[in-house]
């Protein structure tokens, strides 16, 4: 069974990020970049059905500028086989994303697509759900753990009330939570390896997809600084503040 990883490049999740001047988005100048974390959890995820003999074959797939290439790298040497770069200098949102994800799909006819449940710089948690829809395909989201059988697979997903595990036909669309593996670190000989494997190069007009986007952002700002907190002496000076202070009792 071959596998599809769709895989971001994002600000690395690290970074105290800066919002430009013009609040216009988000500065990303000199800014260290990284594989989006939830796509690492379905790589590894991948790498992991392929150890164990379930898949054949991962497909990595990144739509994004030139430098999204170095994402693909790193899924390689992690343990993808090839990688698919999907070039463009549009800033893409979700449904240019899934649209793009869905021409990959009639190419390369996965078995299963695993991806992120969200990419932590827009946090849309929508593209996986959008293709799956696109597809027609089954979805399991926020999975924590999945079990594949002959055909079908279980995932057991991270729901408000606890967990929920749902049983799908394949082909599907699973998207990783958090405690779905924890990824691996790609080792020197793997990561040289990585650059001997193959990157196919495609446009969003070779496959048919306009990306241009449908969603404007009107502005984007910094959330309120907090103001420092006090201490106080007792239960009853305490009380006092909530009532004659903050005015909530
Ligand atoms: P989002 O819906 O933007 O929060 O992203 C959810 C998931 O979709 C990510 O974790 C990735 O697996 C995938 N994805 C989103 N944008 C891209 C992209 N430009 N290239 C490849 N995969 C993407």
């Amino acid at each position: 069974m071959k596998i599809l990883v769709p895989v971001k490049r994002v600000v690395d999740y690290n970074v105290k990020i800066r919002v430009k001047a013009d609040q216009t988005g988000v500065d990303i100048a000199n800014v260290k970049m990284s594989m989006n974390p939830f796509d690492e959890i379905a790589v590894e995820e991948a790498v992991r059905l392929k150890e164990k003999g379930v898949a054949t074959e991962i497909v990595a797939v990144s739509a994004g500028t030139t430098a999204s290439a170095e994402t693909l790298r790193t899924a390689l040497a992690m343990g993808a086989d090839r990688g698919i770069l999907i070039e463009t200098d549009v800033e893409l949102q979700p449904l240019a994303v899934a649209k793009l994800l869905k021409a990959i799909v009639a190419k390369e006819t996965p078995g299963l697509i695993i991806m992120g449940k969200q990419a932590i710089d827009d946090d849309m948690n929508a593209t996986g759900q959008m293709l799956a829809a696109l597809l027609g395909w089954p979805q399991g989201t926020f999975a924590s753990k999945i079990t594949l059988s002959e055909g079908r697979i279980a995932v057991t997903r991270e729901v408000d009330g606890g967990l929920e595990t749902v049983d799908l036909a394949l082909p599907a669309v699973v998207t990783a939570d958090l405690r779905l593996n924890e990824p691996r670190y790609a080792s020197l000989p793997n990561i040289m390896k990585a650059r001997k494997k193959p990157i196919e190069t495609l446009t969003p007009a070779a496959l048919g997809v306009d990306v241009t986007p449908r969603l404007t952002v009107l502005k984007v700002e910094e959330p309120g600084k907090r103001k420092a907190g006090a201490k106080v002496a007792s239960v009853a000076e305490l009380v006092a503040k909530l009532r004659t202070e903050a005015k909530v009792i």
